[in-house]
């Protein structure tokens, strides 16, 4: 589909291009181009650009895959029709391995992604097939299916567009657990260590040039950003900026014509 270059809407439409070629191709599942409907939403109302809050978290979240010992990216079909590149490039850099990880999981699909994440240069991909053989406690969905080697192991796990039971059955499993999602309210963002509320699309390119910046600091520079990181703060603060954004544009004149 063509979208003239000077549309206000020209970089959202582009990104429902590639979900829709993502579902297309079999990556993306049809609740997953709802679930980016969500998002979408909570976009408009943070500006549709990276945050303070956000590019704070992101810091702390470099940190703590550089600092860990057994460091995780768990990719879902959105994640992988929007930044496959992107994910591969970031394991790369902070030494993390990939997951596949599906709440709507069917062989055909985890295939497709395992397929598509290698074709943008991964080398090795988890949770695909018999791999996805361990199994976290406490939940139902598809999503507790997990591989040994890769997410049952880990210590810090980065989940893009993470449902909130899984956040949460990590969280309990002692799991440093990072999230991207647009939702400050979701359970998702509330339940992780750190949340990056800012669009996966922005969020997984910045992680990569902060990790090729901040792999050389020393690791008790990288504790220091760590402790200094106070999720709770970060919730507030993308409410007070959607709040006080909804509070300028309420009283300037809406209508364009
Ligand atoms: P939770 O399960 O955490 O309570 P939810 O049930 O409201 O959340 P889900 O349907 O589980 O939401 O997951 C969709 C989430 O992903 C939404 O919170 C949405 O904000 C977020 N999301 C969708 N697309 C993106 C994107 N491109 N970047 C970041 N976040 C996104
Ligand atoms: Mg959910």
């Amino acid at each position: 589909m063509w979208i003239p270059p000077g549309h206000p809407r020209r970089e959202s439409l582009l990104i429902r291009e590639k979900l829709v070629e993502g579902f297309k191709k079999g990556l993306v599942a049809p609740e997953g181009l709802i679930a980016h409907g969500r998002g979408e939403c909570f976009d408009y109302l943070i500006g549709e650009s990276t945050q303070p809050f956000a590019d704070r978290a992101m810091n702390a979240a470099v940190a703590a895959l550089l600092l860990a010992k057994h460091p995780v990216i768990s990719v879902n079909g959105n994640t992988a029709a929007l930044v496959p590149r992107e994910v591969v490039e970031l394991a790369r850099e902070v030494n993390a391995k990939i997951e596949v990880n599906l709440f709507y999981r069917t062989r055909e699909r985890e295939e497709a992604i395992d397929k598509w994440l290698r074709e943008h240069g991964a080398v090795e991909v988890l949770g695909v097939g018999e791999d996805a053989s361990a199994t976290i406690p406490e939940l139902f969905s598809e999503r507790r299916r997990v591989s040994p080697r890769g997410i049952l192991v880990a210590d810090v796990v980065l989940v893009p567009l993470e449902d909130g039971d899984r956040t949460e059955a990590l969280r309990k499993m002692g799991k440093t657990v990072i999230a991207i999602d647009l939702n400050p309210l979701s359970r998702t963002s509330r339940a992780a260590s750190i949340t990056i509320v800012d669009n996966v699309v922005r969020t997984i390119p910045l992680m990569v040039e902060k990790a090729k910046v901040m792999k050389k600091m020393s690791r008790s520079e990288l504790e220091s950003v760590l402790r200094e990181y106070d999720n709770n703060k970060t919730l507030q603060e993308a409410l007070r900026h959607i709040l006080s954004r909804l509070g300028e544009l309420s009283s300037s004149k809406l209508t364009l014509f």
